[in-house]
């Protein structure tokens, strides 16, 4: 495995690993993008959960292509933590494997003032350290036409 960890890469806030999330922070070291899905009606779930919300069977980790469109976004200017530099976009992304399969992930490699609702974008994980931890977080770039 490769260490892609550079002074680059700025530093992300990242949730605390537990069981359910744990796939989903820690897979990234193929490059793919992981969500939980539904081992008996298919149905992507994400943010990840204990259950199906739809069928109660349980969910399983899965790569999906990473590619999406920004449904929503925001740009913050305020330093809220003095390791993330501003201004960032932080955005909601559907990804293309279902319609409703929605992502929070920074927009990077582009002006933030470049991002639009509706823009394809496809995800890039980042290694960073989560406590004692290796995760790979999810940001996404723009895809160039
Ligand atoms: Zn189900």
């Amino acid at each position: 495995m490769s260490d892609h960890a550079s002074p680059a890469i700025p530093a992300r806030v990242l949730p605390e690993l537990r069981d359910r999330n744990r796939k989903f922070w820690t897979a990234g070291a193929d490059g793919r993008l992981y969500i939980t899905q539904c081992t008996q009606c298919s149905l992507w779930v994400s943010p990840p959960a204990d259950d199906c919300p739809e069928c109660g069977a349980r969910l399983e980790a899965r790569p999906v292509s990473g590619h999406g469109n920004v449904l929503t976004y925001t740009v913050n200017w305020q330093p809220f933590n003095p390791a993330v530099p501003v201004p960032y976009v932080i955005a909601i992304i559907e990804l293309e494997e279902q319609r409703d399969l929605r992502l929070a992930a920074n927009i990077v490699d582009c002006e933030p003032d470049s991002v639009y609702s509706g823009m394809p974008v496809e995800v890039r994980l980042e290694r960073q350290h989560a406590g004692d931890e290796v995760a790979y977080v999810p940001v996404f770039v723009p895809i160039s036409a």
